[in-house]
């Protein structure tokens, strides 16, 4: 059933999380519901604290509800965790197990990262132009094992203190998100980059093997293999060569956030963990909460913003929606809209609205509706599960100029 005749609402566990987060999640959420009035859309969306502040709220960072609520949700829109408050806590009281509880939970084993050379921000990066110009690739990271879930230790004291993490993957592991990688491939330019270390790490060596296997099902996608080291270097050589890009958890993470130098700033980065067995999906910028800018009203939207697109894309299978959203935000950095990471002097308000005003706007509300929106939005919710964001009309100023 399309989105546009189902009966239930489309619902969006919002997690603002900490420091920019509940900033930049505030400006994604407007353009969330600004395009889903403007397409007559059913909308409930039902807010909670994550990580750092549901230690303070709730004494733990993933509360077993709200978990409960995102595995019966749509999808999920996640900010940021963590801060120099809840730096002495330690495991599973991190606020960091937020997320990395909600992607074991909920079985999110692939994290995409679109990299994209945004053509008015072409003097903001520290790449030149004439490198990074046409560049639109996607990083495909692992996000279930590796190094962040393998056996962790530390013991002996003094001088021989000693610390350990453990590589740890399975066949099944690496055809999944490798399987992944190369249908992703088949509808875009038919090019799979796979990263790895199989010169020097056993892992590597299976990762290489698995996807090696697997390029004999896809010989319609051309594969290339490249070590980690010399592909990080390369990956800013020539970055409009790339098109879908895969590696293990470790390696995808510091990749991608490598890749922001293409674009121009963390605050443009965008991400969508999925499920490919199905279920709610979770779409986070991947930044995190920038403690030094927190609270000042400067933090960069667009990587909130453009989650919103892949929310639409991947989740509610609305591809038009999501295009619509990065027209609006391509046309507000052409306008000259720029947040004091691209070099400018536009709040995070201000960022926001030049996006909004890019994007079709809710049809005038006819006779006896209390709203442009659908009617089937109001009364939809029921006062029991959540404290939900108000789901109506956008606040004055925000939007139709
Ligand atoms: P960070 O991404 O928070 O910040 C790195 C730099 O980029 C800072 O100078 C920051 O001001 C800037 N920056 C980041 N996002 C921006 C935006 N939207 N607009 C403008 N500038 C932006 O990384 P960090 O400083 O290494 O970590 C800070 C905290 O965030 C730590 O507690 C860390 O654990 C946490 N963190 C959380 C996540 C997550 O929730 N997924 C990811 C990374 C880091
Ligand atoms: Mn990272």
């Amino acid at each position: 059933m399309s989105i546009h005749n189902r009966t239930q609402p489309i619902r969006v566990v919002v997690l603002p999380g900490d420091g920019i987060g509940p900033e930049v999640i505030a400006s994604a959420v407007s353009v969330l519901q600004a395009a889903a009035a403007a397409h007559q859309l059913d909308l409930e969306l039902i807010e909670r604290p994550i990580a750092g502040a549901a230690i303070e709220a709730e004494a733990r960072p993933l509360p077993e509800s709200t978990l409960q609520l995102c595995r019966d949700a749509d999808a999920v829109l996640f900010g940021a965790a963590g801060g120099p408050r809840w730096d002495h806590l330690r495991g599973d009281a991190r606020p960091g197990a937020a997320i990395h509880g909600l992607r074991q939970r909920l079985g999110l084993s692939i994290n995409l990262r679109p990299v994209r050379a945004f053509p008015a921000l072409s003097s903001c990066g520290p790449l030149r132009p004439e490198i990074t110009r046409g560049t639109d690739f996607i990083v495909v990271r692992e996000l279930s094992a590796g190094a962040y879930y393998g056996a962790h230790g530390r013991s002996g004291e003094g001088d021989s203190e000693r610390a350990h993490d453990t590589i740890t993957y399975s066949r099944q592991q690496i055809a999944r998100v490798v399987g992944f990688a190369f249908a992703l491939a088949r509808g875009r330019s038919r090019h799979l980059t796979s990263v790895d270390k199989a010169n020097a790490l056993v892992s590597g060596r299976l990762w290489r093997d698995v996807t090696s296997e697997l390029a004999a099902d896809n010989p319609d996608v051309a594969l290339d293999h490249q070590l980690i080291d010399s592909f990080a270097l390369r990956m800013l050589q020539r970055p409009s060569a790339l098109d879908v890009v895969v590696a293990e958890n470790l390696f995808g993470d510091i990749l991608s956030d490598e890749a922001a130098a293409i674009s121009g700033s963390l605050g443009l980065m965008a991400s969508a963990s999925l499920n490919p067995d199905g279920g709610p999906a979770l779409y986070e910028p991947i930044h995190g909460t920038a403690p030094d800018i927190a609270g000042r009203g400067i933090a960069n939207p667009v990587g909130s913003i453009l989650s919103v697109a892949l929310l639409f894309e991947h989740s509610l299978r609305l591809p038009e929606l999501a295009a619509e959203i990065r027209t609006a935000v391509d046309a507000a950095l052409d306008a000259g809209a720029r947040t004091p990471d691209l070099g400018g002097t536009s709040s995070t308000a201000e960022m926001t609205a030049a996006i909004l005003a890019g994007m079709s706007q809710a049809p005038p509300a006819r006779r006896g509706e209390a709203s442009a929106a659908s009617p089937r939005r109001r009364g939809a919710a029921s006062p029991s599960e959540g404290n939900r964001v108000p789901v109506g009309p956008l606040p004055d100023g925000e939007n139709r100029a």
